[in-house]
């Protein structure tokens, strides 16, 4: 399967999910991380459906450039600059462009894990692919990192306002971000 088709599925899910994703950021941030997403998304898609690229990596680059500049919250630059970094390296194969991707997050968010991030399912599940575990551990390393993110405090993004408050919720970012690692399974495995 193709990372098109990778795309796309994550487009899909996002918008199923946008009234759970937004529900998660009411608690903890300010409720507009679903309508962030899917509104970059739809972009993304209308991008697919009227241009054509040479190849995989130019599709990715274009999916990065059109979050960027559609997604007006936090989660728009990072998500943007995951797909940029994977383009780039995606010459390496899949688990190094996703690596890349992820650590391309890091550095634009300056963030690690253990900061009720979304980086707290995408490093485990770069971790899992660059161990060469199937795509049902890849997945389930994501959704354990996600889970892990309830009891944390948030370090980093809006949710950090809230201080010891934010413990106790899932983190929305996290939640997005197993999609995307959920989409790449049922494309790409
Ligand atoms: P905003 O907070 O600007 O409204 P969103 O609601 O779309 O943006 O996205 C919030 C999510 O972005 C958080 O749940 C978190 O996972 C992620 N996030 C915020 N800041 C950072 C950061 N510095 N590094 C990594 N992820 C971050
Ligand atoms: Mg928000
Ligand atoms: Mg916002």
């Amino acid at each position: 399967m193709s990372v098109e088709a990778w795309v796309r599925e994550f487009a899909r899910l996002v918008t199923a999910e946008a009234p759970r994703l937004t529900e998660l950021d009411s608690a903890i941030g300010d409720a507009d991380h679903g309508a962030n997403l899917s509104r970059g998304l739809n972009a993304v898609v209308s991008a697919l459906d009227t241009s054509s690229f040479p190849d995989d990596g130019a599709l990715l680059k274009k999916v990065g450039m059109v979050l960027v500049s559609t997604v007006g919250g936090a989660s728009g630059p990072l998500y943007g600059t995951f797909f940029l970094r994977a383009a780039g390296a995606l010459g390496d194969g899949f688990p190094a462009a996703f690596r890349a991707g992820v650590d391309g997050v890091a550095a634009r968010g300056k963030s690690t894990t253990g900061e009720k991030t979304m980086l707290d399912a995408l490093v485990p599940a770069a971790e899992a692919l660059a161990a060469g575990k199937d795509w049902a551990a890849v997945v389930d390393a994501a959704e354990t990192g996600r889970d892990a993110t309830i009891p944390l405090v948030a370090r980093k993004g809006r949710a950090s306002y809230l201080g010891e408050r934010s413990a106790g919720h899932l983190d929305p970012g996290a939640a997005s971000a197993t999609l995307l690692v959920t989409a790449a399974a049922t494309t790409l495995g």
